[in-house]
């Protein structure tokens, strides 16, 4: 058995001033609140709009500083250099979502390139994170999803394969631009009607540049029926054309969306029926992933005790020393410190997912972490519970101290 406890509130809170903890402990109560999250991510992007100072000001001290690094790429160094402290590493990821037009792309990979650049610089920053749909159109994905016969290469639409040239070309540079700074990039696994020409795109930049060390990772979305065996047949087409696997685990954060979307399609829900069925193919992925260490490299991105305890006891189990290069853990900035320190502190390789961007830009990426937050209520619940044992600990010791 490893040698770790999440419980460890000393650990997991020591980064923490104590004004910092009573923000965390005043965000995730209030979040905890039935109807704040519902009524709260209709209203935030029409306020935002409105551009009411009392509200931006809020946001920003309040739920943008808990989840977010900074409104700039520099502005996240303070919380890097703190992170640094505690043998945590950063995935940096620039959070803006949702712009569309050929000139925003261009944009969008002008900006993660520079992030790449940025995170060479860096002691502490080895991954960048990207989606693919900020560089490319969303109905062009949806379309190149939904037709095989454009996926295959019998193209019947010059435009659209016009427009997929360029989204692959930025692709490339993106890539590129990471091989040459020597910083890993992971590909965002998006909604299940864009993700098939994404994971095409990323297996293809895979043979590329993975072929000495894993530069490219591709995100599978455990809750998804078809992903363990996606995940066993990318391996095989790793081990064929002699690459590594390059492979970001996480259970999928748009179950809502694909199970509406499936009820107004008509369709076969992608998603898992219940919540066990997404944990047994997660953790089974975790076993998969472990047993072929040799050609995978992957990152286990999840805020769930239980799997994290599974990693590092297969590690111990197996000797794998918790610092092996193929292995690294990984929660969101701002959630999960209990799991993230105490790994840390026992030398396991872990990474904070830091995003960045501009307050309007990243309001999708923050309703996100609302709405997960209370769709994940159990680990949310606990993780309240901590912070205020944590505050109450450091109570009773500044008052023996009086
Ligand atoms: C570093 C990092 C990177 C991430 N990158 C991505 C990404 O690229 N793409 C992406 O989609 N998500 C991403 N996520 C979010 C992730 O997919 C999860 O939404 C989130 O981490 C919660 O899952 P968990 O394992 O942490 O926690 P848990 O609390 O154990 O699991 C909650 C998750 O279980 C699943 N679930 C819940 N109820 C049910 C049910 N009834 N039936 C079936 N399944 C259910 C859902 O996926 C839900 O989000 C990322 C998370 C992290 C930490």
């Amino acid at each position: 058995m490893a040698n770790i406890s999440f419980d460890n509130i000393i650990n997991a809170f020591a980064h923490k001033s104590d004004r910092g903890l009573k923000r965390s402990r005043f965000i995730f109560g209030l979040i905890g609140y039935p109807l704040f999250v519902p009524i709260a991510t209709r209203l935030t992007p029409l306020v935002m709009k409105s551009g009411l100072p009392v509200i931006t000001r809020f946001i920003r001290k309040t739920i943008f500083k808990q989840f977010v690094g900074g409104e700039t790429i520099q502005a996240t160094a303070k919380v890097a250099t703190v992170l640094s402290e505690f043998n945590v590493n950063v995935i940096l990821d620039y959070a803006v979502e949702g712009k569309e037009g050929n000139a925003n792309f261009e944009d969008a990979t002008q900006k993660i390139i520079e992030v790449i650049k940025y995170a060479a610089t860096q002691p502490n920053v080895p991954f960048i994170s990207i989606k693919v749909s900020s560089f490319a159109d969303y109905e062009l994905l949806r379309t190149l999803n939904d037709a095989p016969r454009l996926r295959s290469g019998i193209h019947d639409n010059e435009q659209e394969i016009a427009e997929w040239d360029k989204v692959c070309e930025r692709m490339y540079r993106i890539c590129e631009a990471a091989e040459e700074n020597n910083v890993g990039v992971l590909v965002d696994a998006e909604q299940s009607w864009l993700q098939d020409p994404v994971d095409r795109l990323t297996i293809e930049m895979m043979e590329e540049f993975n072929t000495e060390k894993a530069v490219v990772y591709n995100t599978l979305q455990l809750y998804r029926h078809d992903r363990l065996h996606f995940l066993k047949l990318s391996h095989k087409i790793a081990v064929k054309n002699e690459f590594i696997l390059g492979i970001k685990l996480v259970r999928g954060a748009y179950m809502e969306k694909e199970r509406a979307r499936a009820i107004l399609t008509g369709h076969a829900s992608p998603i898992h029926d219940t919540k066990e069925d997404t944990d047994r193919d997660f953790d089974a992925a975790i076993t998969y992933c472990i047993d072929n260490l040799t050609n995978i490299a992957f990152i286990l991105a999840s805020h769930n005790e239980k799997s994290n305890m599974l990693a590092a006891n297969l590690m111990e189990e197996k000797e794998i020393a918790p610092n092996h290069p193929h292995v690294c853990f990984s929660q969101l900035y701002g959630m999960s410190d209990n799991i993230t320190f105490n790994l840390a502190k026992e030398n396991y390789s872990v990474c904070k997912y830091l995003p960045f961007g501009p307050l309007k830009d990243v309001i999708p990426y923050l309703m996100r972490r609302a709405q997960e937050n209370t769709s994940v209520k159990g680990q949310t619940g606990r993780e309240l519970n901590l912070i205020r044992r944590e505050i109450d600990r450091r109570k009773l010791k500044q008052n023996a101290m009086q």
